[in-house]
């Protein structure tokens, strides 16, 4: 940016000293800042034929005063103004409270323009503006800004308008020509004039769009080239191994592959050949196979004589992945170990021993393995299974811990296309968008709390068929004193109900690793047949016995994690059911629940979650990872997104945008962002 917009803001007329910290309280240093303090939403003023209004929407519109105002007190203070209004062939009522003083004011046959809600029945206006005058044609879209102590919408309108004065013209344009001209887009001094006085719908759609392009390309400009680097940074190993020897595995598989399995397991082999890190992220929805494929990744790396590593988040987890590779493996005479926090003493030093001189090919444990003291022989695979909470800078670090090897992410939570570029903008997507053969649906009923007793009925027909069940509480965070009570209460509740019938267990994130293990040990092993539980189960827990799932306080869930909890259930031969306690007030809590009984499909589920939580909810509170935009939104603008996706990636390969000086400015942008070294730029 040109250095007068860099220049802070107490440059600028009637800002002084102390009105300059309030505005840097609202995040305004310079005056590009104030520039582009857009406001978040605008008043609509335009007229609209009243035909065309819905009941209870915010209208306005002009009309000429038709009776004489009635003014009603009730109350001291509180008082009624009615009068009618002809606005083109319509004659209707316009009521005011509360402002009496309205009435002097009001001339029969005098132009007045009104907003207010209409009421489509009564054909009545309650006001909430009046002018007293015929709008005129610039001031029916109002810009509202946010604002924070003493400064006001009417002062930071102020400001702006003198900052556009005086600094308008030195607006540079960040969009390179080719691409402004491409997508006919704006430019960004006229686009900045518009946002902050719009003059017409039209208008303003055009400036949005604008900005909604600029800070896609922006974004996706740092994440292709994060991944430039990464790739050019990684002068990696390029693993050498026999297609045959591969296939003899696939083919010793209990199973064939799916064609999803088959596709996504080409893309990663490439990957290992090629001499680049790869830096891959394998979506599956729960169930689709994904274990298998991260089997034969890890088979692969062993061939070409290197050593794989499998991090998975809890212990729990780590044991079964340690058994079920054993079970894929078990004709090949490898050596995978386990090593977690329990793994101790003289065991835990063996494993150490031979992880360094390369007797163990393959190691499974929690996410401190490769963070401590273990040191690999020739570590050429790390696969993290269910790694979407981290954002950006945490894979990063991920990937540069250690010896650089290829990194594979593997999550069940499918990803909606439009976060998937965002969040995980910098790495190659994989998809298994397919379930083996033969699965069955589960199947999924939402009921009120009220059906409590007959849906316990149902529990213990299921139990007396040897089956087992979970019940979910809602936990919404692991610290949350009441969500953990609710699990005892649930507890204890089903414990009297149950009495010399059944076991109940219960799991909640106030355990310790250790009494975690023991609960869940004793559901795997059938002596406990209900498991109460807050979400700590949600991720890979796997009972094939279990074939019941209860989730209390549905409507707290996001679909999602409801359907997560959900594939907890279904991973043996008999039927399985889910069953959602919910009573959502909203509309949307509603749909949610209808959705989840509709559908088994994770894409499906993300998709809708997005539509209806917004990206910043999507993956809960901690670490989203997810970027915030100022004018784009991701799930409404997510055509751009992708379309600002290809054009960086397309830049940031070129030569001309390392060298042409049209395209400093974005480079200036990297830099700035710490992406690029300053040197790069020469
Ligand atoms: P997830 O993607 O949830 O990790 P898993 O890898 O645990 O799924 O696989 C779920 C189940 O499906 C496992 O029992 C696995 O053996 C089985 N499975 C995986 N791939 C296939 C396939 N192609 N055909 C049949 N069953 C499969
Ligand atoms: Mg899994």
């Amino acid at each position: 940016m040109n250095n007068n917009l860099t220049l802070s803001i107490d440059h600028l007329k009637g800002i002084g000293e102390e009105t300059a910290l309030q505005l840097n309280d609202m995040n305004i240093f310079t005056i590009e800042d104030l520039l582009l303090y857009f406001p978040y939403r605008f008043e609509d003023y335009s007229l609209r034929d009243l035909a065309e209004v819905k009941h209870d929407e915010k209208v306005t519109v002009e009309g000429k005063v038709h009776s004489e105002p009635v003014l009603t007190y009730y109350g001291r203070k509180r008082s009624r103004l009615t009068f009618r209004v002809l606005v083109g062939r319509y004659l209707i009522t316009a009521t005011c409270f509360n402002r009496p003083y309205f009435k002097n004011k009001l001339t029969l046959h005098d132009t007045i323009t009104l907003s207010g809600k209409w009421d489509q029945h009564r054909q009545t206006i309650t006001v909430s503006d009046l002018v007293f005058a015929p709008m005129t044609k610039d001031n029916r879209i109002e810009p509202i800004y946010s604002t924070k102590g003493n400064i006001t919408i009417k002062g930071i309108k102020r400001f702006i308008s003198i900052a556009l004065q005086q600094y308008g013209d030195y607006i540079e344009e960040t969009i390179p020509l080719p691409l402004l001209k491409k997508y006919k887009l704006l430019p960004k001094k006229d686009a900045i004039r518009i946002m902050h006085h719009p003059v017409s719908h039209q208008d303003l759609k055009q400036a949005r769009r604008r900005f909604v392009y600029e800070e896609f390309l922006l974004f996706q400009l740092k994440m292709q080239a994060l991944r430039k680097f990464d790739r050019e940074q990684s002068a990696g190993t390029a693993l050498v191994f026999s297609e045959d020897e591969l296939t003899t595995f696939t083919k010793s598989l209990p199973f064939p592959l799916t064609s999803a399995q088959e596709r996504v397991v080409s893309e990663i082999v490439s990957d290992l050949r090629s001499p680049y890190r790869m830096n891959r992220l394998l979506q599956g929805d729960v169930g689709s196979g994904k274990t298998v494929v991260a089997a034969i990744a890890l088979y692969a790396t062993i061939l070409a004589g290197y050593q794989g590593a499998l991090m998975v988040p809890t212990e729990i987890l780590a044991e079964q992945h340690v058994n079920s590779l054993k079970g894929l493996f078990n004709r090949f005479e490898l050596n995978v170990q386990l090593l977690t926090s329990s793994v101790k003493g003289k065991k835990r030093r063996e494993i150490l021993v031979q992880l360094e001189n390369g007797e163990v090919d393959v190691v499974v444990g929690t996410h401190a393995l490769i963070q401590n003291e273990v040191n690999f022989k020739k570590l050429g695979l790390v696969i993290t299974d269910e790694q979407h909470r981290f954002g950006v800078e945490q894979r990063r670090v991920l990937r540069e811990k250690g010896e650089q090897p290829d990194v594979l992410f593997m999550t069940a939570t499918p990803i909606p296309r439009t976060l998937a570029i965002t969040v995980f903008g910098e790495m190659d997507v994989s998809i298994i968008d397919e379930m083996p053969a033969g699965r069955k649906v589960i199947e999924t009923y939402w009921v009120k709390h009220e059906m409590l007793e007959r849906i316990l009925a149902f529990v213990e027909k299921e139990l007396s068929k040897g089956r087992q069940a979970y019940v979910i509480c809602p936990l919404i965070e692991e610290s949350d004193k009441l969500d953990v009570q609710n699990a005892i209460d649930v507890h204890t509740m089903l414990t009297v109900h149950f009495q010399n019938k059944c076991k109940v267990g219960l799991m909640h994130g106030r355990l310790s690793p250790d009494e975690k293990d023991e609960v869940m040990k004793a559901f795997s092993k059938n002596e406990v047949q209900i498991l109460v539980s807050t979400t700590v189960v949600e991720v890979g827990v796997n009972v094939p016995n279990a074939t019941l799932m209860i989730i209390y306080d549905a409507e707290r869930f996001g679909l999602s994690q409801l359907h997560q909890l959900r594939g907890r259930v279904g991973r043996g031969s008999e039927q399985s059911y889910c069953i959602l306690l919910a009573d959502p007030k909203s509309e949307v809590g509603k749909e949610r629940m209808r959705i989840m009984t509709e559908t088994n499909d994770g894409f499906v589920l993300s998709e809708k979650d997005l539509e209806l939580r917004g990206p910043g909810d999507f993956f809960g509170r901690k670490q989203s990872g997810v970027p915030e935009f100022k004018v784009a939104d991701m799930v409404h603008d997510y055509r751009a997104l992708e379309v600002a996706r290809d054009d960086a990636s397309k830049l940031i390969n070129s030569q001309v945008f390392w060298e042409d000086p049209s395209y400093k400015l974005l480079r200036e942008h990297l830099m700035q962002s710490g992406i690029i070294e300053g040197e790069k730029l020469d």
